[in-house]
């Protein structure tokens, strides 16, 4: 007779945090040190805003937002070494990060009907990881897609830090323009879902004065705390 074990949950690493923050380079890099998955939750809403503009759809008024969510066939792994965004069959893992998403995609992270169907779809993908853990980041993960994650981290570093971050490599006008769209984009998100206070029980890392491999390792520091034999275990993974 074969006994049925309980299936295993994976350990849910939760990650908020302002943009610039590093939140993605960073919980990507400590995903695959300790053989996590890992799932980012703005390419989701970048996807979305991508099939809207591409849908011809006007992303500022919100029941045409709405009217995209049932043709949206999103698709992300977690595979922290090989992440990809696909929308239907096609690849939108460079084309989301255009600067033309950026400056639409916080019109369609506001409307309510769009957060609780994705917020399903990340649930979903958080359940069903084959890996022993995962590290989930973006703006209200420690506060409402997985409040009762094991691990909950706000990644914050100064405003003037994260835009310094962000346009390291452009020049003039176009190092300009991105500390400022990434200035309008906090504002506007934090109308929507409050990332720049740690909720109770949420450990803040800031990276004001870290390097990657610092944050990186402070964000492991945290993980080891809260369960040590989740980072015990994978010690040896590159
Ligand atoms: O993390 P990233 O900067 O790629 O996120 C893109 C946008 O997605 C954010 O500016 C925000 O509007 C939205 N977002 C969100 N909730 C999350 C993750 C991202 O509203 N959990």
């Amino acid at each position: 007779m074969t006994v049925p074990h309980p299936p295993i949950v994976p350990v849910v690493v939760a990650v908020d945090g302002p943009a610039g923050s590093g939140k993605s380079s960073v919980s990507k890099e400590v995903a695959s040190r300790l053989g996590f998955g890992f799932l980012d939750t703005g390419a989701a809403y970048r996807a979305l805003a991508w099939h809207a503009e591409a849908s011809g759809v006007d992303t500022d008024d919100a029941a045409s937002v709405v009217s995209c969510l049932p043709s949206f066939a999103y698709r992300i792994g977690t595979d922290p070494a090989g992440y990809a965004v696909h929308v239907g069959e096609i690849d939108v893992t460079n084309a989301i990060r255009d600067p033309a998403i950026s400056a639409v995609v916080s019109r369609v992270a506001r409307v309510p009907e769009v957060r609780a169907h994705l917020i399903e779809l990340f649930r979903a993908i958080m359940v069903a990881e084959p890996r022993p853990g995962i590290v989930v980041e973006g703006r209200d993960i420690t506060t409402v897609v997985a409040p009762d994650a094991p691990v909950r981290i706000l990644l914050t570093a100064a405003e003037d830090v994260r835009i310094a971050r962000r346009s390291a490599e452009l020049v003039g006008d176009q190092a300009l323009a991105a500390g400022e769209q990434l200035h309008r984009r906090d504002e506007a998100d934090s109308k929507v879902v409050d990332f720049m206070t740690a909720a109770e029980g949420v450990t803040t890392v800031d990276s004001t004065a870290l390097d990657f491999e610092q944050t990186v390792d402070a964000v492991i520091g945290v993980i080891r705390a809260a369960r040590p034999e989740a980072v015990q275990e994978h010690r040896d993974v590159p």
